[in-house]
């Protein structure tokens, strides 16, 4: 089954001039780690939303992991999302007076699925992915959210994106607040951890240096040939 595919999807914010979405076809295949370029404003966060069903987009034009997510109610659709999507936002959106941990936690608590997917105990697979993650000192683990820097908290959110193995993680411009190095150095650790659970990865950014580690770029711009 594709994790993602898109037909015919076209949208357009309310009161805008114009279509902001007109894509004709898209596959992202399974296993598959794809980065997605344009410039500022062409509509990448606006094509997250509509993939993980945030904004209201018509019936069969987009599919996830084999459901049209346009044909699901809106209390469908949120717990379809939580079942089969992580996302990692450009801001991290952690509960800052949970832990790291039990911010890792919450897709198990809102979803059977995504905790049936655990193959040990949750909690022991939350510690395993922040420590394959590179956070280890318990002090980091058990504080609240809102003591962590900047680079912290961005993997605390992709290992809340990963746990319970979702056939697909969306990554928006996740990397825009770290440094070179450290860029590289999430993208790869991100990537190895959507190979070990099998989850396909849309990931949005502007950063031509981390082109090289993805399968495949592609343009918003040549997608959205329909707006041009
Ligand atoms: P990108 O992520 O590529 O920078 P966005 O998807 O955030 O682009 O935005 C694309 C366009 O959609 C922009 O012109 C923006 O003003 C408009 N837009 C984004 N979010 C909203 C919203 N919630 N309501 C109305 N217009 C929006
Ligand atoms: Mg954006």
């Amino acid at each position: 089954m594709k994790p993602i595919e898109l037909k015919s999807l076209q949208y357009r914010w309310a009161g805008a001039p114009r279509l902001i979405l007109d894509i004709d076809t898209f596959e992202l295949r399974a296993n598959e780690k794809v980065m997605l370029r344009g410039p500022s404003g062409s509509g990448k966060s606006t094509l997250l939303s509509a993939i993980a069903g945030v904004i209201d987009i018509p019936k069969a034009s987009v599919f996830v992991a084999g459901t049209d997510v346009g044909g699901l109610s809106g209390r469908d659709r949120d717990r379809f999302r939580v079942d089969h999507i992580g996302l990692i936002f450009q801001v991290f959106n952690l509960l800052p007076w949970l832990s790291a941990i039990e911010n890792v936690l919450l897709p198990c608590r809102f979803s059977t699925l995504r905790r049936e997917k655990v193959a040990a105990e949750p909690k022991t697979t939350a510690i395993r992915l922040l420590n394959e993650l590179g956070l280890t000192d318990p002090k980091t683990l058990n504080g609240p959210a809102s003591a962590l820097s900047i680079g912290q908290q961005q993997r605390v959110a992709a290992a809340r994106a990963l746990i319970g193995a979702p056939e697909v993680v969306l990554a928006d411009e996740p990397t825009s607040a770290l440094d070179e190095e450290a860029k590289d150095a999430f993208v790869e650790l991100l990537l190895r951890e959507c190979n070990a659970s099998g989850s396909s990865l849309l990931f949005v950014s502007h950063d031509r240096t981390l082109e090289k580690h993805f399968d495949r770029t592609v343009e918003l711009g040549v997608l959205n040939s329909g707006t041009k």
